[in-house]
Formats: structure tokens, C-alpha cells, sequence
């Protein structure tokens, strides 16, 4: 649980700083994170309005940020593989595969994907033969869709398997004719310099069971050759396959992911010098929220911000700003008469604490002078005393 009434109280008057920072609070940035723990400068995330579960007889809703690929009504969104108008049949809110592959029209990189899918309630068939499709991610793996209820077939051909590379961990299907569910992330490989540092993942719910856990792409996959790792376009269609069996689909939806970078990422543990350059860039970003705060009656809210930025970059010009409003704001406190220097309590015990911040994770010296006559002061005023009675 966040908290931060009672340990973190801001008393600088100005409103943007309080709401934005400082992060005199968790453990500061370092050599593989450019965000200090609980950093009230990091950006949150965006909201997006989730949508509802399908139940046996409805489908759900998708969230509001997916790409809709099919909600019912109809097939524009998919293409026959030349790129011709899709020829399934659709109807009641499903459509049901006829007359060859179809692939999206839109195409992806690293995605999540929501799929629906039934198997006819009468059963024909078996292993292979029973209830089959597929759904191609870019790259042309495909995560098996198979009527392998009750139905043995082998174990890297069942449903949620990735076709011909790894079998799901468990088998999660529903009986043929009800709806079974799907959800997909895909993760495209990560290139640097031309060279590649891993290959991609690709991880599948069935009906909400875990069947692919972040398992390592090794290619296409597919009917009875090994593939090897290879090429993976930037983005491709999604497709679902015609193995001849009269599938049905309904609420189809993909949600495009931010890649990952050949740095680790754009936000979490990131290489030394993708770290740097990350704090740079905040620093640089506070220093110049920090010069619209400029107010020489005031110069608090420019000091906290300017020593904030000495968090992510320690830099000469920044030190020396930092010098000069100290020295302003004690030769203020100093002359101010003792009733208006008591209402200064709260803002210098916060000054004091953000020092000790400072000193702790080494960003101002443990004997900066402003700290010490900061110290010096709420010594004199006894403001550490306990109260008597
Ligand atoms: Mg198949």
C-alpha cells in the first residue's frame, strides 16, 4: 500500500511541485534504473477501460485500447491470403471458416491477442482430424486450435500447443461446442547492432489457464520439420487457418505492445548506459520545470526542484544554482522576526529531511553548509523538543 501522508509532507506553497516530486523518498536512481523507487516523476500509466468477459452464451467486450478484428457483424478487417475479400461464413455472431485462410488486413509486431473459438457440438473425427485450426502470429508460428477434449493427439499439436515446437503445460479446453478462449502475447526477438539477443516469447492462456509461459520462439514451427530461429518481419498479419473443419469464432481483438528495446527495456532495468541517459533526459526535464518556479520571494520551490534534478545528474551549473538559493533562502529565514519564523517549522524540517536524503545517497556532501544551519536552527528553536505534560 502506497502511503505517503505522514512521511512525505510537502510545505512549499507552490502546487505543481507538490504533486510532481520531489523524490526525497525510496532508494534514488542507479546504475540499472533511471527512476528512484516510488518516484513520484515517473510517468503513470495510461488508463485504459477494460473490457467484460464473455460469458458461454455472450461475448465480452474488448478493452478500449484493442484493435477490434472481428465483433460479429463482419469481415473487413480480414483478407483472403491474396488479399481478396474473406469468404467466411458469418452469422449469429460468429464467423465460421470457409473457403481457405484469412489474415488481417491490419498487421502487428509484439502484441496481445484475445481469440474465441468453438468446435462443432458433434463430434467428428479424431486427433488431428477433430476440430482444427490455428491462429498465425507474425512469423508464422501458430498457436493450435484443436477439439483436443478428451481426444489424444500429440502432445505438440493439442490446443494453446505451439505448433510443432512445445506442447501447452496442461490441457484447459472446454467440451467441443462451447466457446474456448484465448489470450495471446506475443513477443517479437530483440535485435542490437544486427545481432540478436533473444529470440522472442510467445505466452498463451487457455480459458484463463497458463498453457505457454513466456516459452522461446524457435521459428515458424509447423507440420513435421524443425524450424531454427529466423526472421521475424517488424510486423505482419495475424491469420487464422482452414484445416477444413467448420470452426467458429467470435470476439477477436489484438492489442498493440510497446516492443522491447535492445536496452532492456524503456522503463525497468536497463543497461548502465541507457540508465544514464534516461536520467539525463528526467534531470534535464525538472531543471526545466524548476526555471518557471524562478521567485525571489520564495526560492523554495526552485530549490527543491533544482536539487531533485541532482537525484538523476549531478552537473556543475545545477550545484552552483543550488548554492546561490540556499544562501538566498537562509539569509530570508534570518531576518524574518520569530513569530513569522515559526511558521517556517514544517518547511525547514522538510528542507532538513531532503538533505539528509542527499547526504545518505551521497548527491550533497554529509557537511554541505546550508544543511548544518538549517540543523543549527531548528536546534535553537528547540523544535525537536518533546512537549511537556
Ligand atoms: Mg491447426
Amino acid at each position: 500500500m502506497l502511503s505517503f501522508a505522514g512521511t512525505f509532507v510537502f510545505v512549499a506553497t507552490s502546487a505543481p511541485a507538490a504533486d510532481v516530486g520531489p523524490a526525497f523518498y525510496g532508494d534514488p536512481p542507479d546504475e540499472h534504473h533511471a527512476w528512484a523507487v516510488h518516484d513520484r516523476n515517473r510517468p503513470l500509466p495510461k488508463p485504459v477501460t477494460p473490457g467484460t468477459f464473455s460469458t458461454p452464451d455472450q461475448p465480452g467486450k474488448p478493452p478500449a485500447d484493442a484493435v477490434v478484428l472481428f465483433d460479429g457483424t463482419d469481415l473487413s478487417a480480414w483478407v483472403t491470403g491474396r488479399g481478396q475479400p474473406a469468404k467466411w461464413i458469418v452469422k449469429d455472431g460468429y464467423m465460421q471458416v470457409n473457403g481457405g485462410e484469412i489474415r488481417t488486413r491490419r498487421e502487428f509486431g509484439d502484441c496481445q491477442v484475445h481469440v474465441e473459438w468453438a468446435a462443432p457440438a458433434e463430434v467428428k473425427g479424431g486427433g488431428q482430424g477433430r476440430g482444427n485450426s490455428g491462429v498465425f502470429l507474425p512469423g508464422g508460428l501458430e498457436i493450435q486450435v484443436l477439439d483436443s477434449y478428451d481426444n489424444p493427439t500429440y502432445a505438440d499439436g493439442g490446443a494453446g500447443a505451439y505448433y510443432g515446437i512445445h506442447p501447452p503445460l496442461v490441457n484447459a479446453l472446454r467440451p467441443p461446442g462451447e466457446y474456448q478462449v484465448y489470450d495471446i502475447v506475443f513477443r517479437r526477438p530483440v535485435y542490437r547492432d544486427g545481432q540478436v539477443l533473444d529470440w522472442g516469447y510467445v505466452t498463451v492462456f487457455v480459458n484463463g489457464v497458463l498453457v505457454q509461459d513466456h516459452t522461446p520462439l524457435e521459428g515458424s514451427g509447423g507440420h513435421m520439420g524443425r524450424t531454427r530461429p529466423g526472421p521475424f518481419p517488424e510486423k505482419g498479419s495475424l491469420r487464422l487457418q482452414d484445416h477444413g473443419h467448420p470452426i467458429r469464432f467470435r470476439n477477436i481483438w489484438c492489442r498493440e505492445l510497446p516492443p522491447r528495446t535492445s536496452q532492456g527495456g524503456t522503463d525497468g532495468y536497463l543497461t548502465p548506459e541507457a540508465a544514464m541517459a534516461k536520467r539525463r533526459e528526467i534531470a534535464a526535464s525538472i531543471r526545466a520545470d524548476a526555471d518557471t518556479l524562478k521567485d525571489p520571494a520564495n526560492p523554495v520551490p526552485e530549490l527543491l526542484r533544482r536539487m531533485e534534478s541532482l537525484v538523476y545528474e549531478s552537473d556543475p551549473a545545477t550545484l552552483a544554482a543550488v548554492d546561490r538559493l540556499n544562501a538566498q533562502y537562509l539569509q530570508q529565514i534570518r531576518t524574518l522576526p520569530p513569530a513569522k519564523l515559526a511558521q517556517k517549522q514544517g518547511e525547514l524540517k522538510h528542507l532538513r529531511d531532503v538533505f539528509r536524503y542527499l547526504a545518505r545517497w551521497k548527491i550533497l556532501p554529509a557537511t554541505y553548509g546550508p544543511r548544518t544551519d538549517i540543523d543549527q536552527i531548528i536546534r535553537d528553536q528547540g523544535w525537536d523538543k518533546r512537549k511537556k505534560g
